[in-house]
């Protein structure tokens, strides 16, 4: 997948002004926010279980290299292989190795963003071997050679029409807008490739250190079928991933299908420790695991230590006003919204990935409803002081930043300017640049703010002017009592 991430003001504002894809958005805001909310209602405990989980993962991190060689071992012992690839190239090359091993032609795969980040698809296939994305979202955008714009939901970027014109292209059959219709199709398509597959790829929520075993979850099924039909399974998944124990993977389900969903639970658990044994019904022969680093081990007892307690749930793009307004492909790699704008750049770098925490508005509302309590906002901070200390910012911001940083350490200097520059926002609403009811259309040389909204003007004193009348008057209050 190309690296869009240093274009993101471009396609930002031409997100802005597709229709389609704002219509799509106005659905998103509308459904999982408001799900998880009901659901959280519902879970009196749910706090309290975020503090666990956060509990939880900082323990895991503080011990990550001992629970992955625990994992290890196990899958070893329960006749699986584990592969540790430091970089994403080097996990593409041993699925190659493996594929070529079992002389794959095909492979099926479930859901793995961490198989975008490496991306696999495009290495296979230049390599002779035929990917074929099994989650139905996935699957849409393989047909029209499109990328996931969101975690959780791949497709949530297009509508009925896109759907109906990719499968009569593809399937060759005649088209229909019936969703019913369109999904019995795609699973007639899918389940020859299932049974046709020589191996299967999937991703893993959770490795699981006291058993050795992966889990996927998944409400279409399709992870169950890519792991146990063909005779190898390949789990690609990142180092983070790992959880000491079944019961601490039931925490974190737990926090997972509420925060993505708004579900109690997610349809399908599905575990797999190992290849089939004896007297197994069904499973594959071979199993392994690849472990992708890619920069993460950096992360651990770094300033961003933090962000690996992320279970990918997208809560926080599912909240977020900016992903909102301008959708996932805009942050122009893998990962989008406010985790996006922590995880991408490092991993392609701050020079490349400024632009992402730098569309924030700080909200806060992506960390307050993190399962697992991950300070977003303190995070996209140490990205753009990282930025400024590298001289990346562009001038006209450090110029204006050290402007504003010469003007607060001198308190006397910074009364009268912002009394100055609240007595000249009220006249230019008052002039041609002002908006209705208050409001400026545009100022000059801050487009930025005003292009798309109009900015409400200052409406009385500063905020210092004011502070000071309420304690003169709290004094005066507390002298004639
Ligand atoms: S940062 Fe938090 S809210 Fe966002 S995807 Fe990760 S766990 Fe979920």
């Amino acid at each position: 997948m190309d690296i869009n991430t240093p274009f993101f003001k471009a396609r930002a504002s031409e997100a802005l002004q597709d229709a389609n894809l704002q219509q799509a958005l106005g659905n998103l805001k509308q459904g999982f926010p408001h799900k998880r909310a009901i659901a959280v209602e519902r879970m009196p405990e749910f706090d309290a279980l975020r503090d666990q989980g956060r509990d939880l993962k900082n323990h895991i991190l503080e011990h990550l290299d001992l629970y992955l060689e625990q994992f290890e071992s196990r899958v070893t012992e329960n006749g699986g292989h584990v592969h540790w690839a430091r970089t994403g190239e080097d996990a593409n090359q041993i699925i190659l190795d493996i594929c070529q091993q079992v002389n794959a032609k095909t492979v099926t795969k479930g859901k793995s963003m961490v198989s975008e980040e490496t991306g696999l698809n495009d290495y296979l296939e230049k390599n002779g071997i035929q990917p074929v994305e099994t989650d139905l979202g996935e699957y849409i955008l393989q047909l029209r050679g499109d990328h996931p714009s969101h975690i959780i939901a791949p497709a949530i970027h297009l509508n009925l029409e896109d759907v109906s014109e990719a499968f009569h292209e593809h399937h060759h059959k005649p088209k229909s807008d019936d969703p019913v219709t369109l999904m019995q199709e795609a699973r007639e398509a899918l389940r020859e490739k299932f049974v046709v597959a020589d191996v299967g790829i999937t991703g893993a929520n959770f490795c699981v250190a006291e058993t050795g075993s992966t889990i996927i979850v998944t409400n279409e099924g399709n992870g169950d079928l890519t792991q146990t039909l063909p005779k190898t399974h390949i789990v690609i998944t990142s180092i983070e991933k790992v959880v000491p124990t079944l019961e601490d993977m039931t925490l974190f389900l737990r926090l997972l299908a509420r925060s993505a969903t708004g579900q109690e639970f997610t349809v399908y658990n599905t575990l797999s420790s190992g290849p089939r044994r004896e007297g197994d019904q069904d499973g594959p022969d071979n199993f392994h695991v690849v472990l992708v680093d890619n920069g993460r081990s950096e992360m651990v007892g770094s300033q961003f230590q933090e962000m690996l307690r992320c279970i990918r749930c997208s809560a926080c793009m599912n909240h977020c006003p900016v992903y909102g307004a301008v959708g996932g492909h805009s942050y122009g790699w893998v990962y989008p919204g406010p985790m996006g704008s922590v995880l991408t750049p490092k991993m392609i770098g701050i020079e490349k990935g400024a632009a992402l925490p730098n569309a924030s508005t700080f909200c806060g509302k992506c960390e307050s409803v993190c399962p697992v309590r991950i300070p977003l906002p303190k995070l996209m901070r140490h990205w753009r002081e990282d930025e400024f200390s590298k001289h990346l910012t562009p001038k006209a911001a450090r110029y204006g930043l050290g402007s504003w940083a010469f003007l607060a350490k001198r308190p006397t200097l910074y009364k009268q300017f912002t009394r100055l520059s609240s007595w000249g926002l009220k006249l230019l609403a008052n002039s041609p640049f002002g908006g209705k009811k208050g409001t400026l259309e545009s100022i000059p040389l801050a487009g930025g703010w005003t292009d798309f909204r109009n900015m409400p003007a200052p409406q009385g004193d500063t905020f210092m002017q004011q502070w000071k009348q309420r304690q003169n008057a709290a004094q005066t209050d507390g002298e004639s009592s």
